[in-house]
């Protein structure tokens, strides 16, 4: 089976960018969020990016055929069609679980169904349903457009034949499968990546270095494209957070436990580029201030 129709739940930053993905590869998408604004938002910034790719060339087909392949929906019932769904919404999850359940009840029997969590082991989510045999992890990076990679994670009970239907349909979108034999919270890359992430903003908390000093110093001597902080802004401080909490709560290795300076940022809604202010500040056109605001 090659996954041509995939049930996109949760239109944010990810969900919009797999939905981008899947369609520039041929599939056909039904992209899904509880809000309609959002649903806007993500066709703009699909479509402006979809633009992108046809101005550079890497794209052969033209913007209107990639976007006839997506439509925004406000209801469950085309998942009940689709062969591959892809759930990508907020970080908690009794909201997964929630989706997952309804997911399992709509959907046919051979139809994946995928979580791009940063940190929930799958098994938890995969509690929720009937079949968690059906049930795997995706694990896009962000920009999703231009990361290579995606984690196919196995939880508990994941079968051989979703494991690899789900490395197939990453070859299928041109992407790179890593993949991941055990669920354990965080994963592969974020498991190796939050540590120095941690340290960056203890380093800016105890007032050993800024912001941009060390996205500079990391850009320049590490050869990053971003630094760790404009990352985080991209990701959003929440996504960054709910993923060390899970990693902490699954663990209970306190060397997992976020940062003072990201609870902080977190609770007072600093949470980067979506608000406008997470490491750095943004215009109302998401351009960057000059001045970190640490
Ligand atoms: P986001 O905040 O940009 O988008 C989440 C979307 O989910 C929102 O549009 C929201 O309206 C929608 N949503 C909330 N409740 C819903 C519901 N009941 N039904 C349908 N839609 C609902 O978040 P994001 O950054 O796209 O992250 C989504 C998931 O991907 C999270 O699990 C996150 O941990 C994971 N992830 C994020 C990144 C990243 O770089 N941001 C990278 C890898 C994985």
């Amino acid at each position: 089976m090659d996954r041509d129709k995939v049930f996109v739940v949760g239109s944010g930053l990810m969900g919009s960018g797999i939905a981008q993905v899947c369609a520039q590869s041929g599939l056909e998408v039904a992209l899904y969020d509880i809000d309609s604004e959002a649903l806007n938002k993500a066709l703009k910034n699909i479509g402006w990016s979809v633009a992108k790719f046809v101005e550079k060339g890497p794209l052969k087909e033209d913007k209107d055929t990639v976007m006839g392949r997506i439509k925004t929906v406000s209801e469950f019932s085309d998942a009940a069609a689709s062969d591959l769904i892809i759930e990508a919404v907020f970080e908690k999850l009794d909201l997964k679980k929630e989706i997952f359940q309804e997911m399992d009840r709509l959907s046919r029997p051979g139809t994946l169904i995928a979580s791009n969590t940063s940190s929930i082991p799958i098994t938890e989510i995969a509690t929720a349903t009937r079949n968690p045999q059906r049930v795997l992890g995706l694990h896009f990076f962000s920009p999703v457009p231009m990361m290579q990679a995606v984690e196919v994670i196995r939880g508990q009970s994941t079968s051989d034949e979703t494991i690899l239907k789900g490395r197939r349909f990453v070859l299928r979108i041109g992407k790179e499968p890593i993949m991941v034999n055990r669920d354990v919270a965080g994963f592969v890359i974020n498991r190796i990546n939050f540590p120095s992430t941690m340290e960056a903003m203890r380093l800016v908390e105890q007032g050993i270095a800024t912001v941009e000093d060390i996205d500079k110093g990391l850009r320049l001597a590490s050869g990053r494209r971003m630094g760790i902080f404009e990352t985080g802004d991209m990701v959003g401080l929440d996504v960054t957070y709910g993923a060390l909490m899970s990693m902490y709560q699954e663990t209970g290795d306190p060397r997992w436990f976020p940062p003072m300076i990201l609870r902080r940022k977190v609770k007072s809604g600093e949470l980067g580029r979506k608000t406008g202010k997470g490491w750095y500040e943004y215009d109302k056109d998401g351009r960057r201030k000059t001045q970190e605001t640490t």
